[in-house]
């Protein structure tokens, strides 16, 4: 099988059977995300356990790279902390952005197929700033900021 083609397999057995759909109440972080190029909305719920990422959902609608990017990556954030969680946004967004993917990545690796269409770019993204902020946002005990991809990749 070609690589081109278990990528494709990987993100669209994703976008068809998401996992982690659903919201998290009480959730610690909850940030809202959109890409108007697109139309791709989404709502994240993470539960911390301390420093560490015990439960992450997601709600929304959107494209097939936009939802199966957003269950990708609740399985790769649950159970690390949240420094390693930010470090792996960074080596997302890296990928995204032309850069090899590095072996933190895993499965996630199947989502460099959408480098070879720009405008979807950013909805492999969205997922990862919406998270990113809700992070910030929590840490600096900020009531959550809505998060469109215009203003942040
Ligand atoms: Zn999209």
């Amino acid at each position: 099988m070609a690589l081109d083609d278990l990528y494709r397999d990987v993100i669209l057995d994703h976008a068809s059977h998401p996992r982690n759909r659903g919201r998290l109440d009480p959730s610690d972080v909850t940030a809202e995300g959109a890409n108007p190029l697109c139309g791709d909305e989404l709502v994240l719920f993470v539960r911390l356990d301390g420093d560490r990422i015990a439960a992450a959902r997601f709600e929304g609608r959107g494209c097939s790279i936009s939802q199966a990017s957003a269950s990708m990556m609740t399985e790769a954030v649950t159970g690390k902390t949240v420094a390693e969680v930010r470090a792996l946004v960074g080596a997302f967004r890296a990928m995204m952005h032309g850069e090899a993917p590095s072996s933190e990545l895993g499965d996630l690796a199947a989502l460099q197929g959408v480098r070879k269409f720009p405008v979807r770019v950013k909805c492999a993204t969205l997922p990862w700033v919406t998270l990113e902020q809700g992070l910030d946002d929590a840490a600096a005990g900020r009531p959550a900021t809505t998060v469109t991809t215009d203003a942040r990749e």
